[in-house]
């Protein structure tokens, strides 16, 4: 997933801590972190990912991890994991982006899940392609990953995988509104973001300890990859591939110590 990074978690986090009067100092700090050049990673070659944990020390758990995301699932372990409650009903998308990195919407407010007793809020979501998880070894053309944080500030990242198909109506907004150059975007309206129903229990999912899977892979992720795979067409795809003008999908990470739940 690409994302809101740590360094905005912990910005954000001390924002909210902070009291007014620690203000000062506070912004002093987040100027420095602001001016720092972000650090150029890429899909391919010298910046790809098997370099990542090379380009930064911020960046090394994407090797010394031992729970790192994406992940071919297989063998999962038959648990009663209670249904996930999805409540996008009110959902305002801000606007769609291409980052370089990924096609992504970002979310002004409105959508959230529940699981666990604690309830987490979609700040954006982004497409890869390929998919970046696989299932029993089978890649797929497209997934979306829909990026939550709780009020604590831990991450919830729920995945739809894309199997090929016909037109899938749902995304035709999406397709429409498509920034093709790097930094380029478009405003959304809410009746351009319905992937999934408004409300509804999905019971039908596999679960696992992850990571965010661009850097700095940071780990402490809950990784919900949706059981069911709507469909795209072939020219839908094309669009996504090319605004995305490469790969962006890292490569499966070893399962290690870890149990995928269904
Ligand atoms: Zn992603």
């Amino acid at each position: 997933m690409s994302v809101l990074s740590k360094s905005f978690y912990s910005i954000l986090a001390s924002a909210l801590l902070i009291s007014p009067l620690l203000v000062s100092a506070s912004s002093d700090n987040d100027d420095n972190k602001t001016q720092k050049a972000p650090i150029h990673w890429s899909y391919q070659g010298d910046t790809g990912p098997i370099h990542w944990a090379e380009l930064s020390s911020e960046f090394l758990t994407c090797k010394q991890g031992k729970n790192q995301s994406p992940e071919n699932i297989s063998r999962a372990v038959k648990a009663k994991l209670k249904p996930i409650a999805f409540d996008y009903a009110m959902l305002v998308p801000e606007n769609i982006v291409n980052t370089g990195h990924s096609i992504q919407v970002n979310i002004r407010s409105g959508g959230s899940i529940k699981f666990d007793d604690k309830e987490f809020f979609l700040k954006q979501f982004h497409f890869h392609s390929p998919s970046e998880n696989q299932i029993d070894g089978v890649s797929y053309p497209l997934e979306a990953h829909f990026v939550h944080v709780s009020d604590d500030n831990e991450l919830a990242v729920v995945s739809l995988l894309y199997q090929p198909g016909l037109d899938n109506l749902a995304l035709l907004p999406l397709l429409k509104n498509m920034p093709m150059k790097v930094g380029g975007s478009s405003r959304l309206s809410a009746q351009d973001t319905q992937l999934f129903e408004r409300k509804k229990a999905v019971k039908n999912y596999f679960r696992y300890n992850g990571s965010l899977t661009t850097p700095p892979c940071t780990e402490g992720v809950t990784w919900i990859v949706m059981q069911s795979r709507p469909g795209m067409s072939q020219r839908q795809l094309n669009v996504f591939r090319t605004a995305l003008q490469h790969p962006n999908s890292r490569p499966v990470q070893p399962l290690n110590a870890r149990t995928v739940l269904k």
